[in-house]
């Protein structure tokens, strides 16, 4: 199978850019360069900005039912080369191939959904305090759209910026990650054989800072959607205050697992294993941090280790692999500070705690026990396939803990305890909870974190309001 051309869409038009420089894109599980992106010069960026306000102007100026059509055409042909891009999204990022058919199947779902619920985008009418008057609450596309994102779900993450924009009457110019483009560019190639019009979907590559600090000191952009780092997020933030754009923020978390002793320990063991190495826990909701009641966490954790020594680790091409690599080397030496850090601090390395060969960024599936409340992984986001395991005595205690930190993204509570699901609900410094299970995301749910996990949820009606502005008009006389 080809590894998709790599090129920068501009005002409908697919141009490798004027900038001449371009970078490698390699395969994390076999260290092969599989294609080169090209990288965006400024003029490249102003032209994808100057299409972006006539895209924008064509696009909102259609009926929410033709934007539908569009974009239902488009998820028909995702549909249609699924095997081809999920081959793709596999060789440039590193997970198995189910998986990354699975991605995909929900890409397409969230652009159904986002293309449906454009639909009802719906003002309101208010009674008004004086006769013979309209008092109209207008909700209308907030503008072009500048959006980044980050590698670890390279069809997810850029869909959820794409379908939103589009579904609201938005443009977008979106640049996907320079290390997993291939997937980004297939889709939007799916959306020009749709029959998007020019300019409305715009895609470019370069050197991220240099990219979003051209786009963001525009005042064509009206609106800033990232997905990534905290520290990222808040970069960009400042980058966008000078012209006021709107933000949505979704940034890493570090969420927490508090499994009470009335849980059925072995199948709660068993799902957070499946799910902890998921993406080789490369995933913003991984669960991160596991806090289980002191008299069942050393069956937790036994049971949590075997579960995880099922893994296969290997290229994610391959039949039977359930985990792939890391997506680059830098990360390799990030893991193993973790984990030897946690050692360090009197944590048990129950297994794993090293890297896997020394071709491909593969690294084996940890697991550490007793880990001190001090360790860094209890304060930092691994972003990798290790599980920090801890005890905890009572709820206090343990709400406390999951709470101490500035992130607020996903938490996962396991009790049969209804009052106390009900008061951890109210209780918990996060923007998703999930009670007896790991399922935080779906199209038509809100999806985002509180506090440094940033703000803004991508999914749901709130998702589409992301893109979306009010306007009130009144009418006196008509
Ligand atoms: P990173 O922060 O350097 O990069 C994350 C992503 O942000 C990359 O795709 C990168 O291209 C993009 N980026 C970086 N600087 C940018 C800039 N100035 N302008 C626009 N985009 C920019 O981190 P990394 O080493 O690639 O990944 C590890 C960290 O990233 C983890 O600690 C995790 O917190 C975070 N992360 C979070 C998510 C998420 O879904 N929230 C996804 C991937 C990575």
């Amino acid at each position: 199978m080809a590894y998709e051309k790599i090129e920068l869409l501009i005002g409908g038009k697919w141009t490798n850019g004027t900038s001449g420089v371009t970078e490698p894109v390699i395969n994390p599980a076999t260290e092969e360069v599989l294609g080169h992106v090209p990288h965006a010069s400024a003029a490249d960026l102003d032209a994808a900005m100057e299409a972006s306000l006539e895209g924008f102007r064509v696009w909102r100026a259609k009926t929410a039912v033709e934007r539908q059509g569009i974009m239902e055409q488009a998820a028909r042909l995702i549909e249609e080369r699924k095997e081809a891009i999920a081959e793709n999204l596999t060789l440039e990022m590193g997970k198995p191939f189910g998986e990354a058919k699975l991605e995909l199947d929900f890409t397409i779902s969230v652009m159904r959904w986002y293309a449906e619920e454009g639909k009802r985008a719906y003002g309101r009418v208010v009674p008004p305090r004086v006769p013979g008057m309209r008092q109209m609450v207008m909700s209308e596309p907030v503008g072009p759209v500048a959006a980044f994102v980050a590698w670890n779900f390279p069809g997810v993450n850029v869909i959820r910026k794409i379908a939103g924009a589009l579904g609201a009457g938005c443009s977008i110019i979106i640049k996907a990650s320079e290390e997993t483009p291939a997937t980004c560019v297939a889709i939007a190639r799916c959306l020009q054989d749709a029959g998007l019009p020019d300019g409305v979907l715009n895609v470019v590559f370069g050197v991220p800072d240099d990219v979003s600090r051209h786009l963001l000191a525009s005042r064509i952009p009206r609106k800033l959607s990232f997905t990534g780092s905290v520290p990222v997020g808040k970069h960009l933030q400042k980058l966008a205050a000078d012209t006021l754009k709107r933000c949505t923020m979704e940034l890493g978390g570090h969420s927490p697992v508090i499994v009470f002793d009335d849980a059925d320990i072995a199948k709660t063991a068993q799902a957070a294993a499946a799910t902890k190495f998921r993406n080789a826990g490369q995933v913003c909701v991984s669960p991160t941090r596991f806090y289980v009641q002191d008299n069942v966490a050393g069956q937790f954790a036994d049971e949590f280790a075997k579960a995880a020594s099922a893994i296969k680790v290997g290229n994610g091409m391959d039949e039977g692999v359930t985990m792939g690599p890391l997506i680059a080397e830098r990360r390799l030496a990030v893991i193993q500070d973790f984990v030897d850090d946690a050692v360090n601090s009197g944590a048990e390395l129950m297994m794993g705690g090293e890297r896997i060969g020394n071709q491909g960024y593969f690294y084996a599936p940890t697991v550490l026990n007793n880990v001190p409340e001090t360790a860094k992984i209890m304060f930092d986001e691994p972003f990798g396939p290790v599980a920090p395991i801890a005890s905890f005595k009572n709820f206090d205690d343990v709400l406390e803990r999951a709470n101490r930190l500035e992130f607020g993204l996903a938490s996962y509570l396991f009790t049969n305890n209804g009052a106390r699901a009900t008061a951890f609900g109210e209780q918990i410094e996060a923007g998703m909870l999930a009670v007896n299970s790991f399922m935080v995301s779906t199209p038509e749910t809100p999806f985002g974190g509180i506090n440094e996990s940033g703000y803004g949820s991508e999914g749901g009606i709130e998702g589409l309001d992301a893109y979306l502005r009010t306007k009130f008009i009144t009418e006196t006389g008509v």
